[in-house]
């Protein structure tokens, strides 16, 4: 279905894979706009019941427990992010020669003539603060934008609502991206690339070439990461306009073409005039919230896809300081008898907890959960000099203890069997009595969190809510 056809949806037949954050608006938007939607869901729990009357009181045909079956007569599948490419509706439709739209690649189509461009960041870890800190430099612009897709507003309401933009910051996730194929970007950024969500996209090569597809068509820039040579060869790979260039940032000193640091200073050799002798100032380090190296990382991606669009310098300093974090994304909960404890709860898998863990000295390290099929020894044999002791909680822990073992036999462990809900605050007391007057109480699992807490965001305000008791005891 190429796009002059959509531009007709009236009787068109759609089929809608799955009811949820991204299936429901779909359904909806597809069936105002006069299409004949019918949606296919696995599951038929009482949730999904509900959500299925809901549709079906507008019209929308739902079918529950049967997401296999291709309904006939289907002309297009707009699909949720998430589900397998591997899944036999999608074998069927490939089969009957039907395509497969995930919920960007409709957003993208939907779009009007006169749309905002986008400024779009992938990467393994940094996409919700960088494309945050990206808004709010286009907003110190005076720029009318918003952070969308995995975060805020959602990518079809930013599309199709009422309001006006002169530029979207993006957040797309690897799946998002596998199902965008006509996603053309004003100017893109992959952050970084390690092993994630492989069980999905099937291999590393087939993860990244997703990843990959943010840059195809970009206009302006395609923006990598110079200390992840992964990520600069999807730039050299990419199919881009004529004219689009390749930045890279750096946390050492930037070579033409790149934002850097120097001196404490942020800095652009990109986007300015006799880029080989000129540098422009835009931020210090101390303007970003919080200044650890993986943030400074975050804000220099952010600030070379606002300069891509144009944005002055002042406005990327003003943009950095405005910019809060979002809870549970090394958050420095209180300081206990000197020492600090901060909650990086949103440290999921081990790659983030890694850069967490390389943004303090001396630190007393809380981990452990669902290790989701990770290993730990690359973790733990960088980190180890930095580890006064461990505590280790969750499902998995012994495999974050098997490689302390190998890697760090010296650092003291303590390691909590109990999972009950005083379990966090055990382990804020046994990190207590590890910790010297300076150091770090870390609170960075590499895991994720279902094992004990709801998410991670549960998992965090337990952290928080033990420190505080801690606190309290002292105080
Ligand atoms: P995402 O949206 O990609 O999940 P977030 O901005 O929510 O990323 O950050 C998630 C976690 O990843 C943070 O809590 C931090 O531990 C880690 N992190 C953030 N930025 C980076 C980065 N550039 N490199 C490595 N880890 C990072």
């Amino acid at each position: 279905m190429g796009s002059q056809e959509v531009t007709d949806w009236q009787g068109k037949n759609v089929t809608v894979a799955g009811l949820g954050v991204s299936g429901i608006p779909a359904a909806k938007v597809l069936h105002g706009l006069g299409a004949v939607v019918t949606v296919v869901n696995d599951g038929d729990d009482e949730r999904a019941r509900a959500q299925a009357a809901e549709l079906e009181a507008l019209g929308i045909t739902v079918r529950l427990g049967d997401g296999a079956t291709l309904p006939e007569g289907t002309e297009l599948i707009v699909t949720a992010p998430g589900w397998k490419p591997d899944k036999p509706l999608f074998a069927a439709a490939a089969e009957a020669g039907v395509p497969v739209w995930g919920d960007v690649e409709l957003a993208w189509r939907l779009r009007g003539p006169d749309a905002a461009p986008w400024l779009a960041v992938t990467g393994t870890n940094g996409k919700t603060t960088t494309v945050q800190m990206l808004a709010s430099i286009l907003k110190a612009a005076g720029l009318r934008t918003a952070a969308v897709g995995n975060i805020g507003v959602s990518l079809l309401d930013a599309v199709l609502g009422e309001e006006q933009y002169d530029v979207l910051a993006v957040e797309l996730s690897s799946y998002q991206l596998h199902w965008a194929p006509s996603l053309r970007a004003h100017s893109a950024a992959v952050l970084n690339l390690a092993p994630d969500h492989l069980d999905w996209h099937g291999s590393m090569e087939a993860y990244a070439a997703d990843k990959g597809r943010i840059y195809e068509g970009n206009r302006v820039a395609c923006v990598y990461n110079v200390a992840d040579k992964a990520t600069e060869d999807l730039v050299r790979e990419a199919d881009v306009e004529e004219g689009c260039r390749a930045i890279g940032f750096t946390l050492g000193a930037p070579g033409p073409s790149q934002l850097g640091v120097v001196e404490g200073i942020l800095v652009d050799r990109a986007f300015v005039e006799n880029r080989q002798k000129n540098a422009q100032e835009l931020a210090e380090v101390s303007d970003v919230n919080p200044p650890a190296p993986h943030n400074i990382a975050n804000a220099l991606a952010a600030a070379a896809l606002a300069r891509a669009f144009g944005v002055p310098a002042q406005a990327v300093r003003d943009g950095l300081r405005a910019f809060e974090p979002d809870a549970h994304r090394i958050a420095h909960v209180a300081d206990v008898d000197g020492v600090a404890y901060v909650d990086d709860s949103k440290a999921t898998n081990t790659h983030a907890a890694e850069a967490s863990l390389a943004a303090y000295e001396s630190i007393v390290w809380i981990a452990g959960g669902l290790a989701k099929g990770a290993t730990f020894d690359e973790l733990v044999a960088k980190s180890a000099q930095r580890l006064r002791g461990v505590v280790l909680i969750g499902a998995d822990r012994a495999l974050i203890r098997e490689a302390l073992t190998r890697h760090a036999p010296e650092v003291p462990v303590v390691d909590l069997e109990r999972t009950d809900t005083g379990a966090m605050l055990a382990a804020v007391q046994e990190a207590r009595g590890l910790a010297h007057t300076g150091d770090t109480v870390l609170l960075a699992p590499a895991c994720a969190s279902m094992d004990m807490f709801a998410n991670y965001n549960k998992r965090g305000d337990a952290f928080a809510e033990a420190v505080r008791e801690l606190d309290a005891v002292d105080g």
